[in-house]
């Protein structure tokens, strides 16, 4: 280890930066924020230090860097652009022994100031050694996106319950149990939504309860349409907090690896022989016994939860049972195919409007409104369409739409092997035949469909109107 980790308690304790200008300010903020007394060096201060030194809330000594401004100082911080300066206060701060941090440059500090993440209480602070700041600084950003910002509340709240907790869980297993149950149960839930009074609240009810009962939950996530970067935050947090999850056969293996190891992984797509229902009545049987048991239960489904993907019936299930459950959006497949395939989905010239709909229709007869469909200043996004193209084309045209309306179909939306087949209406189902197009494709049907061919930037993209079917 080329550098011993410490965490300094500066309360009311002098710390010397030396240098007026950005960069000190910046430094100067920093240990203010941290209670230390801060004496400020420089020939002149920036507008920003020179307010600071007027009200008082540093002190602010004139001239070129001497040696007496180090009396009784704990820190040094040597900001200023003169490296020469900089270096003459890295020795004689050296020679008293008081800790010195030369502005980007390790060679002459004695302590290194680390990229942090800020939940106080809980502080996060990772060092390269001075060797790679910019691999630091990335480190710190994929932290600072797993950690959401009740964390800090949340470990409040676990210091000032600590004494009760103790009290009323005196067996050191249950007492960690409960302690898991605080991070990632309701209360953190409620904490992330700034319902700070009814996080007590439950905190003090699961108190008085004599048993431990851990209540387990159920969070129904949309993953998007494939690629791991279109994952929200939240998403990657419940996931990343899951005990199970049932995902649905759409769920690509580069999201399911972003999960906690040792969650368990159920996929709960349909199976040879079961229909519809079936499907349905074993995962909200899987959800309901597994939120009972306590668990932190992730629904993983592809795209959005409450597009086309049943989201609303599990939710109807989960409340009916008292089970409790939060939702987090996803991009949904209309949008993200869209984007990939470069078709502004409205556009001031186009389309004013957009429709989702499901190509699949009950088996109980058609309950599409096509005569709805027919104005062209619409755009039309039609979801699990790849087996009906030939009706979908000739009801469309039926009903009024133009032979020469553009579509397109976009396979494999966001993935690495999208493709995108352009063309006008009347030649979709030859094109789509001629082209091979499977599952899951996402049809996008009305004038915006055509500006795929000028503004494409994804994928392989195939324009049907220049090669005639
Ligand atoms: N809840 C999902 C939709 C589920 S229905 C969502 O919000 O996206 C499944 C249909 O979604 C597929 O038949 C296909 O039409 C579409 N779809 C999902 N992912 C897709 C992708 N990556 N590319 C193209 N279409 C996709």
């Amino acid at each position: 280890m080329k550098l011993f980790p410490l965490f300094a308690d500066l309360h009311q304790r002098r710390v010397l930066v030396v240098g007026g200008g950005a960069v000190a300010a910046r430094k100067a903020q920093a240990l203010l924020e941290a209670g230390a007394q801060v004496r400020v060096g420089a020939p002149e201060l920036n507008p920003e230090l020179a307010v600071l030194a007027r009200e008082g809330t540093i002190t602010h000594v004139l001239g070129r860097f001497q040696e007496e401004w180090l009396a009784d100082v704990w820190l040094v911080v040597a900001a200023t652009d003169d490296a020469k300066v900089n270096a003459e206060v890295a020795a004689m701060a050296g020679a008293r022994r008081i800790l010195t941090n030369v502005v980007d440059d390790p060679a002459l500090s004695s302590f290194q100031v680390p990229s942090i993440v800020d939940r106080s209480p809980l502080i996060v602070a990772i060092s390269s050694s001075g060797v790679a700041p910019v691999l630091a600084r990335r480190l710190r950003e994929r932290i600072e996106s797993l950690f959401d910002h009740a964390l800090g509340p949340l470990a409040e709240l676990a210091a000032r319950y600590r004494p009760r907790i103790r009290e009323r869980r005196p067996d050191l297993g249950a007492r960690r149990r409960f302690y898991d149950w605080l991070m990632d149960g309701p209360v953190a839930a409620l904490l992330r939504q700034s319902r700070a009074r009814e996080a007590e609240h439950a905190l003090d009810a699961a108190l008085e309860q004599a048993q431990e009962t851990p209540a387990g939950s159920v969070v129904l996530v949309g993953a998007g349409p494939g690629d791991p970067g279109l994952l929200t935050l939240k998403a990657l947090r419940a996931l990343n907090e899951a005990d199970v999850i049932l995902y649905d056969r759409l769920i690509s293996a580069d999201i399911l690896s972003l999960a906690r190891r040792d969650a368990e992984r159920i996929d709960v797509g349909k199976r040879i022989g079961e229909d519809h229902a079936a499907t349905q009545a074993r995962i909200h049987a899987l959800m309901v016994d597994h939120a009972r048991r306590g668990r932190r239960v992730v629904r993983l489904k592809g795209g959005d939860a409450f597009i086309f993907g049943r989201g609303g019936e599990e939710l109807q299930h989960l409340r009916a049972q008292g089970i409790a459950y939060e939702v987090v959006p996803g991009v949904t497949a209309a949008l993200a195919c869209a984007a990939h395939a470069g078709i502004p989905l409205t556009h001031r010239e186009h389309a004013q409007s957009l429709h989702l709909i499901t190509a699949h229709c009950r088996d109980d007869g058609d309950t599409i409104d096509w005569a709805a469909l027919a104005d062209s200043r619409q755009t039309l996004a039609f979801y699990m369409g790849v087996g009906q193209l030939d009706s979908l084309a000739r009801r469309l045209q039926a009903h009024g739409r133009a032979p020469d309306t553009p579509f397109a179909l976009v396979e494999n939306g966001s993935r690495p092997e999208q493709r995108v087949v352009t063309g006008r209406l009347a030649d979709m189902p030859t094109l789509a035949r001629a082209h091979a197009v499977q599952a899951p494709a996402l049809l996008i049907v009305g004038s915006v469909a055509a500006l795929a061919n000028e503004l494409n930037w994804f994928g392989q993209h195939i324009d049907g109107m220049a090669q005639p079917a």
